[in-house]
This record gives C-alpha cells, sequence and structure tokens, in this order.
C-alpha cells in the first residue's frame, strides 16, 4: 500500500473543499464529515482509488461500497429509481437513508465499489461540508468510515488524523459529528426490503411507502445470505463459473486467472486469459478482480483457474473473495 503519504488538515471551508475535489478527481483520498460519522472517501469511478481505500483501512475483505452524492440528479446518473425508490428519495434525502437500486447502464461506479454486484449502494448525506466536498466534485464518492478496520468509527478529525495520518492526502476538518448510527439500508427490489436497521425508523420508511417493508430471508450483511433474485439481495458477485485456486497448471479449457508472470503448463490449451496484476501489484490486482472475474464468466468459462496470490495487503482481501468465489455454487 501506499505509506508515507503527507496528510494534509484543512480547515472546512471554500477551499477545502476545492482541495477535495481536487484531491478526489486526482484518484487521491479525503476524509470529511458526514452527519453519522466521519468517511474516508474516494472517486467510486476509480478502481485504483479504491483498491488504496481499503489498503488504508486494512480491510481484510471487500464489501460493497456506498455512494455519496449531492443531489437527486447525480444519484439517477448511477442508480435506476422507480417510482417507489424515488418516493424514498425525495421523502428522505439528505439524511441517514441508504438505498439500493440497479445501476444504470453505462454506470461509471467501479465493480471494486460494488462487490462486483448489479446494484449499487447510494445516499445523500445530510452534512453541509459532505454537501460541499461533493458538489465541488460532481461525481459519486464512497465513504466508508474513516478509520483502521476494527477501531471505532471516527467522530472527530483529530480521531481520524490518529489512524489514518500517512495513509491519506487530506483530512477536512468539520468539527465534531453527532455520534451517529449507520445508515438505515433499503433495497429497492420487488418488494422493498429493509437490509440493515439504522439512523431512519422502520416506521418512517414504511409510512411512506405505506405498506411493511420486507425481511432479508437471513440475517442481512450474513456472508452467506442467499440470493433472493440473483445480483439482488446477494451480499457478493459470485461468478457463474467454478473457480479453482492456487492453480499450477492448466486444464485443457479452462481460463486463467493470472497474477504476475503467467507461464503455467497447459497456458497454450487456455480457453482465455485475464492478469490481475502482470507486474504483481496487489493494488492493481484488487482494483481488476471483479472486472476480470466479470469478463471470464462472460466468456463462458466452465472453470476459472487462479494463480497463487500472496496473503499480504491487499492480498488478504483479494484471497477471502476468491475463496468465497471457490464454495459459492
Ligand atoms: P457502511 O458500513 O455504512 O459503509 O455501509 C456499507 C454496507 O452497505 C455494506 O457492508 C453492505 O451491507 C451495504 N451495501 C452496499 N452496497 C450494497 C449492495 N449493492 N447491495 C446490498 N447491500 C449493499
Ligand atoms: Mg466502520
Amino acid at each position: 500500500m501506499k505509506t508515507g503519504l503527507e496528510t494534509l488538515i484543512l480547515p472546512a471551508g471554500e477551499a477545502a473543499a476545492e482541495a477535495a475535489a481536487r484531491t478526489l478527481a486526482a484518484g487521491g483520498l479525503v476524509a470529511f464529515p458526514t452527519e453519522t460519522v466521519y468517511g474516508l472517501g474516494a472517486d467510486a469511478a476509480n478502481a485504483t482509488a479504491i483498491a488504496h481505500l481499503y489498503a488504508a483501512k486494512g480491510r481484510p475483505a471487500f464489501n460493497p461500497l456506498i455512494a455519496h452524492v449531492a443531489d437527486l440528479a447525480a444519484a439517477r446518473r448511477i442508480g435506476r429509481f422507480d417510482a417507489r425508490a424515488l418516493r424514498l428519495a425525495e421523502a428522505f434525502w439528505p439524511g441517514p437513508l441508504t438505498l439500493v437500486v440497479p445501476k444504470t447502464e453505462g454506470c461509471p461506479v467501479a465493480d471494486l465499489a460494488t462487490a462486483g454486484l448489479d446494484t449499487v449502494a447510494i445516499r445523500i448525506p445530510d452534512h453541509p461540508v459532505a454537501e460541499a466536498i461533493l458538489r465541488a466534485f460532481g461525481g459519486a464518492v464512497v465513504a466508508p468510515s474513516a478509520n483502521i478496520s476494527g477501531h471505532v468509527s471516527p467522530t472527530l478529525a483529530a480521531h481520524v488524523a490518529s489512524d489514518l495520518t500517512g495513509r491519506i492526502d487530506l483530512i477536512v476538518d468539520g468539527g465534531p459529528v453527532a455520534v451517529g448510527v449507520e445508515s438505515t439500508i433499503v433495497g429497492c427490489f420487488e418488494a422493498p426490503m429493509l437490509l440493515r436497521p439504522g439512523g431512519l425508523s422502520r416506521e418512517r420508511i414504511e409510512a411512506v411507502l405505506g405498506s411493511p417493508l420486507a425481511r432479508p430471508p437471513v440475517e442481512a450483511g450474513s456472508d452467506d445470505s442467499q440470493p433472493l433474485a440473483p445480483g439482488m439481495l446477494a451480499s457478493h458477485y459470485a461468478p457463474r463459473a467454478q473457480v479453482r485456486l492456487d492453480a499450477r497448471d492448466i486444464a485443457p479449457g479452462e481460463a486463467l486467472l493470472a497474477f504476475g508472470p503467467a507461464r503455467l503448463p497447459g497456458l497454450d490449451a487456455a480457453s482465455a486469459v485475464m492478469n490481475l496484476s502482470p507486474a504483481a501489484d496487489l493494488d492493481e490486482a484488487a482494483a481488476n478482480l471483479f472486472g476480470h472475474l466479470r469478463s471470464l464468466d462472460a466468456k463462458g468459462a466452465r472453470t476459472i483457474a487462479v494463480m497463487t496470490i500472496p496473503g499480504e495487503g491487499l492480498g488478504e482481501a483479494i484471497n477471502d473473495r476468491l475463496r468465497r468465489a471457490a464454495v459459492a455454487r
């Protein structure tokens, strides 16, 4: 990962919002306050920036991230809103409600941000500093909590600095944020579903919908949740192909997902080859992971043989994802 970065701390204001927008556009990482906690922002369309975000947080797994936008027009560029989703957005945004909706055609949000899913989680935060940054930037910004994985969520710029100095580019100090609960997450599926309880109550959402929210068949967020509609409720993308790990050779007809120099016996007979990172760079591999799995799947591979990926840095999260793909069936 990138360490030894110069981490700038700026007081919130117009200059900070512009610096934040420039940093995000350049692929950098910016911590900023939302009404829930300080978020660690990256350009949602930039897979490399998102790989750096995971590395900075030291997250051992790739969970789908929430795309933050300034207004409904920006939300509708990345997600498809049916009548009910629109009603919820209009009633509760900006605010602590995240809506999971199908991606638009040509949605610019990176696969790594949605963990390869066809849906995208979106919200408009209710905080003037977050709003100013999102407006200045223009695009969607993923922003999980700005702390090292496993540490408590930061409610002060100083908390962010103690965890992430040297690992991120900029902290915008907007003072303390309310010790917030996380956003409520609603899946806008055939039957709108409460995926995670949070800062907005079920009752208020149901009052706007005029009907009860469905319950997920299993605990939301549990990694083994069975998809209701493929790609919708599933908390993780699973390829159709079989996935074979630690491949040291390739059987005829298998596709190869390579890492580093690919010189395996049987390479000539592979049905397709994609390389996560010819240079064996784990951040680059993370950025390419979901896109390459999808491409090999789309080429109709029956089995994807995956070369060994080292376990350090983002390798831990990459291997976690690949192990799930190997058992998902
Ligand atoms: P947070 O921890 O507040 O950053 O929220 C991230 C959580 O949002 C993830 O762990 C998921 O539970 C949920 N989430 C994000 N995107 C999706 C999606 N496309 N489908 C279902 N849940 C999602
Ligand atoms: Mg967190």
